[in-house]
């Protein structure tokens, strides 16, 4: 069992974190795996629906709406969702999700960017339909290990039969930091998400640098798979 199979984070420790401008995790430029793979995921494909899921403030919805794609991201933190807006520029309407109670959905003005702010998992195809696309960085590497099975089959039920899903993870060695980033294996991605997809590691990078350097680590590696709905479960559907 990894040592970080355990670890566990209350949603109020990443509001903390919000209000503590502790976000080491945003990255101010589009993620170069998004970029290096974008291709992969559209397809050829016009205005295809995004999803992100715990979506931060993450400038790739911008680059993506920018191009025509719609985006829908989930996030916990209204701090979060209120700075990508100020951020980006955008001007954005606020709603209450009547599928959802106590949950908000933040709007850009042209209807491209909507942001649910609420717990990720009570967010279901029933609230924004399926997508087309889905954008996974420090997600599935941030919720709490023993929550994934829960979160992929969460993922899996909201991906269209033609959704192409990209997926990024982290791995270093877990003995020398408690995350998160969490440490997801190629083994656990299998596990994971094996049983209703194919999936492709498309590119496997070193992204060690001072940040991981300051938290005690000596190594770590960041991969990118893309998945798809296995074909034998399109043909049972
Ligand atoms: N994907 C973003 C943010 C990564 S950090 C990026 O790459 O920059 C993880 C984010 O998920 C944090 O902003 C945190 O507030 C949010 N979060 C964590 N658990 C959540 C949950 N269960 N539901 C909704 N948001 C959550």
């Amino acid at each position: 069992m990894s040592a970080q199979a355990n670890r566990v984070m209350a949603l109020s420790e990443w509001e903390d974190r919000w209000n503590e401008g502790k976000t080491g995790f945003h990255r101010p430029e589009v993620h170069n795996l998004l970029e290096n793979n974008l291709d992969k995921v559209i397809c050829g494909r016009k205005e295809v629906r995004f999803f992100f899921p715990l979506c931060g403030k993450a400038v790739d919805m911008k680059w993506l709406a920018d191009m025509g794609h719609t985006v829908v991201g989930v996030e916990i933190s209204e701090k979060g969702i209120k700075q990508f807006f100020a951020e980006q520029n955008l001007a954005f309407n606020e709603e209450p999700v009547a599928a959802i109670p106590g949950a908000n959905v933040f709007k850009s003005a042209d209807g491209k960017i909507s942001i649910y702010q609420c717990d990720l998992y009570k967010f279901s195809s029933a609230v924004a339909g399926k997508f087309g696309g889905i954008w996974d960085r420090g997600a599935l590497v941030a919720i709490n290990p023993c929550d994934r099975q829960k979160y992929a089959t969460l993922l899996m039920s909201l991906m269209n039969n033609d959704c192409r899903y990209l997926l990024d993870t982290v791995e270093y060695n877990s003995e020398l930091y408690k995350g998160p980033p969490f440490v997801v294996s190629e083994e656990d991605v299998k596990n994971e998400f094996g049983g209703g997809c194919d999936i492709e590691l498309l590119e496997s990078v070193d992204a060690f640098g001072e940040k991981y350097k300051s938290v005690g680590l000596d190594s770590l590696t960041e991969k990118v798979y893309l998945l798809i709905i296995k074909s034998t479960n399109l043909l049972q559907k």
